[in-house]
């Protein structure tokens, strides 16, 4: 099935239902995982607002959650290699565990900045959570990277969450670019 998101076509990646089966099982994996500990989800806006609110009602152990806001792709289908950093993060992290909470992971710049940055306020632990992952695109590995969603291609994607041209977010599955 096909959709168009401002000016491209895309078609589907993975649906609606698909997704919210694979979230339940990683929010078990988290359950196991964290089961003696409170841990502290750190949402990267914009795109992860619908995978982390899904993520989040599977979780059953006491945790909290807060956001930080990342971009590196401006509006565009290609990532920019420039970080622009929004919003810093509310809640103190010192000798928390903390799990982060992406939409996609492409190059890995994105996380590593983020990751490095936040070891500077001593955190307990860094583990990271990912709906998607693009191997293929990675120039960094990220070793925290620990809970991911699907592995994908080198397409670019929008919908649940994801924007091209800030449109798309509302989409109930994935689409790849035709
Ligand atoms: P990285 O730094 O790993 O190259 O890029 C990560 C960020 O780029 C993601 O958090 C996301 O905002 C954006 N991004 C990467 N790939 C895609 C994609 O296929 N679609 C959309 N909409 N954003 C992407």
């Amino acid at each position: 099935m096909k959709t168009t998101v401002a000016d491209l076509e895309f078609e589907k990646l993975i649906p609606h239902d698909t997704i919210q089966t694979r979230i339940a099982e990683i929010a078990e994996h988290l359950n196991e995982d964290y089961a003696d500990k409170t841990p502290i989800f750190i949402g990267v806006l914009n795109g992860c607002f619908l995978f982390i609110a899904d993520l989040i009602k599977n979780v059953s152990i006491p945790c909290e959650v807060t956001f930080t806001k990342l971009a590196s792709y401006y509006g565009g289908t290609a990532t920019s290699g420039k970080i622009r950093e929004d919003i810093d993060l509310v809640l103190d992290i010192k000798d928390r565990h903390v799990i982060i909470v992406e939409d996609i992971v492409d190059t890995g710049n994105t996380l590593n900045y983020l990751v490095e940055k936040l070891y500077q306020r001593n955190p307990a632990s860094i583990k990271v959570c990912s709906l998607l992952l693009k191997p293929m695109s990675m120039e960094i590995s990220v070793e925290e990277l620990e809970y991911v969603g699907f592995n994908i291609g080198n397409d670019f994607v929008v919908g649940y969450g994801l924007d091209y041209k800030e449109q798309g977010r509302n989409l109930r599955d994935i689409y790849k670019k035709v």
